[in-house]
């Protein structure tokens, strides 16, 4: 076995879709074709959003379709620490040393201030968030959480993150001024999702992130709280995402393409055969198994854009 350790982190808030199949068959292949280890991790810090049936539906899925991993809750029912929701003293503990390093600011803007003060972000529809409670005093701190609890914001240096994604190349970004300072934790207590997933990834020794290259954009965040803690982040690899035929992206809520809709007509070989095809492995998409794709792998023939999912793919769904 090689020191690789790749990763699933699903979240559990609705049915695993082709896309996150897609992605879990690569980031599978790619630790296995290495000699690697897996580690699966439920992202359910945000309780309200969780649907608890999804947790035992991936389960499910994931092993319906064969991908095995070596670290994980011990068992179905929750509880483990594989589950982000458990992990909160966890966080606590980063979080303090944050706070006590002054490298953390409380926020007490909401989305409406933020939207309305922040200079529009070029490029990406989002917004830089002007700073306006970075150098708050200590009495307006007091005055201000009487009326509301705050969020808590990272206080950036100024640097540029630069890092090479193993299949989009060489990125960079001025983090403080692209980004702003960034939230790690919500005024209701919730950790986000940047700071959870760049502390999981470094503590549970994850050197390997095959994932949706519509995170691309969190990455440089990700490498920034790694840093902070002195954690060397691991090798990205940012995969294509799969479309449908009018060009949107494959969400929770198609449930035509949920993998539990999918199971009740293919079996695991024709899934794979077809995924095998969409990731340039195979030449038809004729049914296949996992050893033979695993035999067969290589980033090589992974196209390069977003992937349009041909209509005859996965067809019997729509019947
Ligand atoms: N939990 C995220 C999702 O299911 C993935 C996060 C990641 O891969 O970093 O979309």
């Amino acid at each position: 076995m090689s020191g690789i350790k790749g990763r699933f982190a699903p979240t559990p808030s609705g049915n695993m879709h082709i896309g996150n199949a897609f992605c879990y068959l690569l980031a599978w292949l790619s630790a296995r074709s290495q000699g690697g280890k897996l580690v699966l991790r439920f992202e359910d810090c945000d309780l309200m959003r969780m649907r608890p049936e999804a947790v035992a539906q991936t389960f499910s899925d994931l092993r319906w379709l064969g991908l095995d991993w070596d670290e994980g809750p011990a068992d179905e029912k929750r509880g483990g620490p594989y589950f982000q929701s458990c992990r909160t003293e966890i966080y606590e503990k980063y979080f303090d040393e944050l706070r006590a390093r002054g490298a953390v600011y409380p926020c007490f803007c909401s989305r409406q201030d933020v939207r309305l003060a922040a200079a529009p972000h070029p490029g990406e529809g989002g917004a830089v968030y002007p700073g306006t409670c970075r150098a708050l005093r200590d009495d307006e701190i007091a005055a201000r959480a009487k009326r509301r609890p705050p969020a808590w914001r990272l206080r950036l240096e100024d640097e540029e993150i630069v890092f090479t994604d193993a299949l989009c190349g060489e990125q960079r970004c001025a983090i403080a001024r692209e980004r702003g300072d960034f939230p790690i934790r919500r005024s209701d207590g919730v950790f986000c999702y940047q700071f959870t997933t760049a502390l999981d990834d470094a503590l549970m020794g994850v050197s390997e992130v095959v994932r949706s290259r519509d995170l691309l954009d969190s990455t440089p965040w990700q490498i920034y709280v790694q840093r902070l803690f002195g954690f060397s982040p691991p090798r990205f690899l940012h995969i294509p995402m799969i479309l449908d035929e009018e060009g949107r992206r494959m969400a929770k809520r198609d449930f035509a393409l949920s993998l539990r809709e999918i199971r009740r007509f293919y079996s695991p070989e024709e899934v794979l055969g077809q995924l095998g095809w969409l990731a340039g492995l195979r030449d038809s998409y004729r049914p296949c198994t996992l050893p033979e794709l695993l035999s067969g792998f290589s980033w090589e023939r992974l196209p390069s854009d977003d992937i349009v999912l041909p209509r005859e793919l996965f067809a019997r769904c729509a019947e």
